[in-house]
């Protein structure tokens, strides 16, 4: 009898035995659809056996794999079982929320046009004469498949009845599979072909690097590719995705945001227009990402783009995986199955034996401190390509009076851009209208009953939104406190800035750029095209506007409210300020002409201004590593985060305590600290606190995690909700 194991997307880490008579070992990775409860439920099948620690009798039979249907291979798989014990997920979550939601939702057989038959490992491990002497169609259908690999359906469909039968017979044998998508039937790699358009001529650090990074690709090596904004990162990419392609292998690029991905996605067709290139994003369409992630895993697309959930797409001709601002905190999720993406992709090179090259004009402490250990390899790209670096000068802010939150010497440097027909960014680090509502006499301001966030006024609906938990409500006549009617906003947001800039430059053409303002589809493209063809003086916007963006004709960045993020209570607040700064200063002088970036502080002497006015990261980076050190933080400490949330903050708070005692029982050389209110304290009603877990040593602490999670998970608990986050990056 023939046993399945599987794994459903449910909050425990178990596995569940089905039997399943015709069950093969080429079936782990695949769907299945299984009796749950009194639902029929779709899993994963991590494993095939032959016998089951649950009496044979009680086990129930499995409704149906879908064969039909993609699913993971062996290699996905490890990926997927990595990624679930590094990060104490469970497996059958990890995996089913790896697929595309299309897929996921599906209840019956996919009907599919467009399929082909390949090689299953198994098949290619058989030798023809290993099968009967007698079954000479079924031997040489196995030869002709072990000689090319994939046969199209169109092939197979005009083959003799006897032909089509004995293909038939090797599938069910698990030799030969039907997969998704339609075959490319030119062999892939001589489409890899440049268009005929004269590439630029690489700078010699470029150069130098693509020979580095292309040196052997065919085993695993990590790269840090860092390199100051504006110094031709793409075109290193480029250089090094053809050299893979060119080997009929595909390439992974993972970008942080989606916004970045239309501009990318277009230079990568341009540079390769006969290959098939694909992105996989939130932002797709339920049957776009599931099309896309069947063209990754057959083969047909042989470039993915996409954001950190792409860090799973099924690729079998993987060959290199790029990630693009490695830096970003994005490559983080943050709720349900908290991996890194970036970290993952790492791992998955390792695996795969690939190179792996993480591009960073700021990158994170940790990647950095891995290039001065020799775990990353170290690759420079250290000069801008039009040599014009920015010039970076602060605006003392307690030394000029504020008009509508900008500084006279902004508003003369932008007036300069006006007249000689140059684009202006203001950059503002927040959302909406003027985010908080403060009253001036007894310093009352508009907080969220339900969270602890501030409430945020927009100024569409006049009302007071909260950006954390949802919440609304109408603006109050008069300060709840003290009565006082004279209530006005403090910090500017964007609706503000955009505002002010239309009332004192009437004649400029305004444009705002937010998350509220690009969130329906395709109109982040349209405002790029808008912009490109100068069709905007002043874009006003936040973080999306900060990243890769490339308008050669802006030459000014302001920088209105940057202090906000100096004094955060969480010590990767300067690190990030640093990065968000070089980025947006980055968008300034991509062009011909010299660029220009304003910053308004109170704090101008402050070392993080200074480095930044030098442009030297290395410099920054070793000063904070040295703090880190001395401090005991990442990434000379290694951490993990016992989140719980409960109706009271009391409840959560004693739940940790018994989670921290149970803890200190395990390994006394685990720091175990006291559990806190979280940050966010209230989210949505419930109250929120966290333990913080610290390590000198990584297979310590992993090895901690694990018994520490199964004896958390067997004291039954209905008073707090809880997860874990291993590397956390907000504390
Ligand atoms: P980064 O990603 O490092 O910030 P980009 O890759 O966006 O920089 O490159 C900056 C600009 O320089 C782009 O407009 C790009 O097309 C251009 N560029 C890159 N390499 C070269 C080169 N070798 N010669 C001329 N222009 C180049
Ligand atoms: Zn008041
Ligand atoms: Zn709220």
């Amino acid at each position: 009898m023939k046993i399945i194991r599987v794994g459903f997307d449910l909050p425990v880490d178990k596995l569940f035995d089905y039997r399943c008579d015709d069950a093969l070992p080429s079936d782990i990775g695949r769907c299945v659809l299984a009796p749950l409860g009194r639902r029929s439920a779709l899993g994963i099948v991590p494993d095939v056996a032959d016998t089951s620690t649950v009496a044979l009798g009680r086990l129930k039979p499995a409704t149906r794999i879908l064969r039909e249907a993609t699913g993971f291979s062996p290699e996905d798989m490890r990926l997927i079982r990595f990624a679930a014990d590094y990060y104490h997920y469970p497996l059958g979550s990890v995996a089913v929320n790896a697929l595309p939601t299309g897929l996921r939702r599906m209840r019956a057989p996919t009907s599919s046009t467009s399929f082909h038959f390949a090689l299953t490992m198994l098949g290619a491990a058989m030798a023809a004469e290993d099968l009967p002497k007698r079954a000479l169609t079924k031997r040489c259908m196995l030869a002709l498949f072990q000689a090319q690999g994939v046969l199209s359906s169109t092939s197979v469909s005009e083959r003799t009845p006897t032909e089509k039968l004995a293909i038939k017979q090797l599938i069910k044998s698990g030799l030969v599979e039907r997969r998704e998508g339609l075959l490319t039937s030119i062999k892939t790699a001589d489409m890899a072909a440049l268009p005929d358009a004269p590439l630029p001529q690489l700078t010699g650090d470029q150069a130098a690097a693509v020979k580095v990074l292309s040196a052997d690709l065919s085993v695993f090596k990590a790269h840090l590719l860092l390199g100051v904004t504006g110094s031709g990162k793409t075109e290193v990419y480029l250089r090094v995705m053809h050299a893979v392609l060119t080997q009929g292998r595909q390439t992974l690029l993972l970008v942080p945001e989606i916004s970045l991905t239309p501009q990318l996605e277009d230079t990568v067709r341009q540079r390769f227009p006969n290959l098939k290139v694909v992105s996989l994003h939130s932002g797709l369409n339920k049957s776009e990402r599931l099309q896309h992630w069947v063209d990754a895993q057959s083969g047909a697309a042989r470039i993915v783009l996409g954001t950190r959930l792409a860090v799973f797409a099924p690729m079998p001709e993987l060959g290199l995986i790029i990630v693009d601002e490695e830096h970003d905190a994005s490559f983080k999720q943050n709720e349900g199955f908290r991996y890194s993406a970036r970290d993952l992709a790492v791992v998955r090179a390792r695996q795969r034996k690939v190179p792996v090259v993480l591009g960073s004009a700021t990158p994170a402490l940790e990647t950095w401190h891995n290039t001065s250990t020799g775990r990353y390899a170290l690759v420079r790209l250290s000069k801008r390509i039009n040599n014009t670096v920015p010039r970076i000068v602060c605006v003392n802010t307690r030394e000029v009076r504020l008009l509508d939150g900008l500084a006279p010497p902004l508003l003369a440097a932008i007036r300069r851009r006006l007249a000689a027909c140059e684009q202006t960014l203001i950059f503002i680090n927040r959302r909406g209208y003027a985010p908080v509502l403060m009253c001036h006499n007894c310093s009352w301001l508009s907080n969220c009953h339900r969270c602890s966030a501030k409430l945020v006024l927009h100024l569409k609906d006049r009302r007071l939104h909260c950006h954390h938990c949802g919440h609304q409500s109408a603006v109050p006549q008069a300060c709840p406190d003290c009565g006082n009617a004279d209530l006005s906003p403090v910090g500017q947001g964007t609706q503000r800035i955009e505002t002010a800039l239309a009332a004192r430059f009437p004649q400029a053409r305004v444009l705002r750029i937010d998350r509220d303002s690009t969130r329906y589809k395709g109109a982040w493209r349209d405002m790029r095209t808008r912009i490109e063809a100068r069709e905007v003086d002043i874009l006003v916007g936040t973080q999306i506007l900060a990243k890769g963006h490339d308008f050669p004709n802006l030459s000014l960045v302001g920088v209105v409210n940057a202090d906000s993020l100096l004094y955060s209570s969480d010590f990767r607040a300067p690190e990030r300020l640093y990065a968000l700064l070089t980025q947006v200063a980055g968008r300034a002088g991509r062009g011909e002409v010299q660029g220009e970036v304003l910053i308004q502080t109170h704090f101008p002497d402050q070392p993080l201004y200074a480095a930044l006015r030098d442009q030297n990261y290395t410099r920054f980076a070793d000063a904070l590593l040295n703090e880190r050190r001395a401090a005991g933080l990442p990434p000379y400490q290694y951490q993990a985060l016992l989140r719980a949330e409960a109706p009271s903050i009391d409840t959560a708070i004693q739940w940790l305590s018994r989670a921290a005692a149970t803890a200190r029982n395990i390994d006394n050389s685990i720091t175990i600290y006291d559990p806190v209110p979280a940050g966010m304290m209230r989210l949505a009603g419930r109250e929120r606190a966290q333990l913080l877990i610290q390590s000198s040593n990584r297979a310590r602490l992993q090895h901690f995690l694990a018994v520490w999670r199964a004896l958390l998970a067997d004291t039954r608990t209905t008073a707090a909700r809880w997860s874990l986050d291993v590397d956390p990056l907000e504390i």
